[in-house]
């Protein structure tokens, strides 16, 4: 299953993902490749794999990624092959990509199962993304404006998870998760009869 966590930027999706991947540890993660510079504490190969304008347009001409993104000045790419070998090797993935890629993840993957992840108010995403010192004044209106417009696609997700405490939040994906686990369609998938 590919699970895709998604929603504006200072949501959460970060802090989630990473609860629930301690939660889940057969659970894979889906390393993007991306032009930002790392920001302190960043590790290459482990948040995003962090290359230069060419090399990902080199690879992305290649066919290297399922989808990409031109994000706040920076390119995002989620890579093809690491995601078609976990999915081939019966593990279960998880993303983290914006609305528009998690959009096009469920073009090419149409089982993907979608979770909008969402702050409870436009105010605590500001106060978030100020609190979290990674980006300046301009940077979070930007982040803020593209927010606004990722919400207009809440009805293309399956799930939505308004993220008003880590902990509950960690519940309420971690459901979806074991719900979507047991669908008896996955079952039908596996044996290749979907
Ligand atoms: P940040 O720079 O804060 O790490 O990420 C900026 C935005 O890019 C976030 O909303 C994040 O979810 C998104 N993002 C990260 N990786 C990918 C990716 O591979 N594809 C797309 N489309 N978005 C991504």
């Amino acid at each position: 299953m590919l699970l895709v966590v998604s929603g504006p930027s200072g949501a959460g999706k970060d802090s989630l993902v990473d609860e629930l991947r301690r939660l889940e540890p057969d659970l894979a993660y889906s390393v993007s490749a991306t032009t930002r510079t790392p920001r302190p504490g960043e590790r290459d190969g482990v948040h995003y794999f962090f290359i230069s304008r060419p090399e990902f347009e080199r690879m992305d001409s290649e066919g290297a990624f399922i989808e990409t993104r031109e994000y706040a000045n920076n390119l995002y790419g989620t890579p093809k092959r690491f995601v078609e070998d976990a999915l081939a090797s019966g593990r279960d993935i998880v993303m983290k990509p914006e609305v528009n890629g998690a959009l096009a993840i469920k073009r090419a993957f149409p089982h993907a199962v979608l979770v909008f992840l969402t702050a409870p108010s436009e105010q605590e995403l500001a106060e978030r993304l100020e609190r979290r010192r990674t980006e300046g004044p301009d940077a979070i209106s930007k982040r803020l404006e593209i927010a606004r417009e990722e919400a207009r696609h809440i009805g293309a997700y399956e799930y939505l998870v308004v993220n008003d405490s880590l902990a509950a939040a960690l519940v309420k994906l971690h459901a979806v998760l074991r719900a979507e686990r047991l669908k008896t369609s996955r079952l039908h998938e596996k044996n290749g009869s979907d």
